[in-house]
């Protein structure tokens, strides 16, 4: 396949380029050229499902491109997969599907809607996900299902049979491209639609959109999806329509095993008495809030469980919360540190309060911050964790709500 590259002015960033999966996107192919002059075609070696269209896109994508590929979506999918799987932020360059006969144009990554809108206006149809809003329910209308599923942290022998036996029976799958990744393989007949990891809303929407048209549709979390998941954006998306548009669809959440849960089984049974999980994530709450609970925490003497502890964005979220946690809970206190439990780079580790490396932290960890009662001991030649089921009767926390006194 030959395309000429087009002639443009010196573009802002690395130009977008256009990747073709085959002879069949070649009009359309055309009139994309014809109509976004910025755009660059990459040739590459051919081949649908081959070597050479993923190879292309990989390269052009690691150079931060923003990527046009006119194949189907799953195909595009499945082509980045190799290095979405490793990637730890999903920070990166947008990537729009078009369809090879130009009838639907999808963005599945990054900030790919300006150039997706203008892409979708020169093949003269609306923009995939970001049009259309939601049909009402009438009596007649299709009664769609969407069920929310947790896949667990990482193995499927972690997975729930339920989960599997929904996978089994979708036709249209959302989630993040990860998890999507994470949760195949899947038939060919199964639409995949994958996105960036922010955008928990649009997906939630396109999910109810797609079971208002009467499709078996599921939607994928990882862990526990009503955990900092995606059942709870389907029925954020659901609450905000407020009116009957969706009210037709029936919804289901089947549960996976979160990510505290995982972990805690590694090293013992930290989680042993009463415990609670924190989001260290500032995106949708203020950090002097996610502070306060910190604290109020640590003084009732709970177990605490830290999701999303560090991120690029805000690398000193987990040395924020150290300070706080150090002035309420002793320099020994048992820190049980565990990344990609259940996946093949899994680590855990287990130290202490004082020792805690914020650097060895990072959005694929999850912390946990032993009580006053957890303990270290050695089991079959490893360190094990766990917090005993009593609680001494003189050991209680807080005396009055406004007693400032740390417990010991
Ligand atoms: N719904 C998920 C949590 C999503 S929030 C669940 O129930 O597990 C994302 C955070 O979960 C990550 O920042 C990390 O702190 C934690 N996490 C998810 N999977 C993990 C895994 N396999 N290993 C370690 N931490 C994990």
């Amino acid at each position: 396949m030959k395309i000429a590259k087009s002639e443009m002015a010196a573009p802002v960033g690395p130009a977008p380029v256009l990747l073709v999966a085959d002879d069949a996107g070649l009009p359309s192919a055309s009139r994309l050229l014809d109509a976004c002059p910025e755009l660059i075609a990459v040739p590459h070696a051919g081949g649908v499902l081959g070597a050479g269209l993923s190879t292309a896109l990989i390269e052009q994508y690691r150079a931060g491109h923003a990527c046009v590929a006119l194949a189907d979506t799953e195909t595009v999918i499945r082509a980045l997969a190799p290095v979405l799987a490793h990637q730890r932020s999903p920070a990166g360059p947008a990537v729009i599907a078009v369809a090879p006969a130009g009838t639907a144009v999808a963005p599945l990554l990054g900030d790919g809607a300006a150039l997706g809108a203008r892409l979708a206006a020169a093949l003269g149809i609306g923009l995939a996900g970001a049009a259309a809003d939601p049909e009402p329910a009438g009596g007649d209308a299709p009664r769609g299902r969407l069920t929310v599923v947790g896949l667990g942290p990482g193995t499927r022998a972690l997975r729930a049979p339920a989960v599997q036996q929904a996978l089994d029976q979708a036709e249209d799958i959302v989630g993040y491209l990860t998890y999507l990744n994470m949760a195949g393989p899947f038939r060919p007949e199964q639409h995949l639609h994958g996105s960036d990891n922010r955008r928990e809303l649009d997906r939630a929407r396109l999910a109810l959109r797609l079971a208002a048209e009467g499709r078996r549709v599921v939607v994928v979390s990882s862990g526990d999806p009503g955990v900092f998941g995606m059942a709870t954006a389907v029925l954020e998306a659901l609450d905000e329509a407020a009116g009957p548009a969706w009210a037709g669809v029936e919804i289901e959440v089947l549960p996976g095993i979160s990510a505290a849960q995982a972990a805690a089984a590694r090293v013992g049974a930290p989680l042993g008495h009463d415990f609670c999980v924190l989001s260290l994530s500032d995106n949708l709450k203020p950090w002097r809030q996610i502070a306060e609970r910190l604290r109020l925490a640590a003084r009732a003497d709970l177990v605490i469980a830290l999701y999303n502890p560090r991120s690029r964005a805000r690398p000193t979220q987990l040395a924020e919360a150290l300070v706080v946690l150090r002035a309420e809970r002793p320099p020994s206190t048992p820190v049980v540190i565990a990344r990609d439990v259940g996946r093949p780079d899994e680590q855990v580790r287990v130290t202490t309060l004082a020792d805690v490396d914020p650097e060895a932290v990072d959005m694929r960890t999850l912390v946990i911050i032993g009580s006053s009662l957890t303990r270290c001991v050695h089991g079959g030649g490893l360190a094990r964790v766990y917090t005993p089921r009593w609680y001494p009767p003189d050991a209680c926390p807080t005396s009055a709500p406004s007693d400032g006194a740390a417990s010991s």
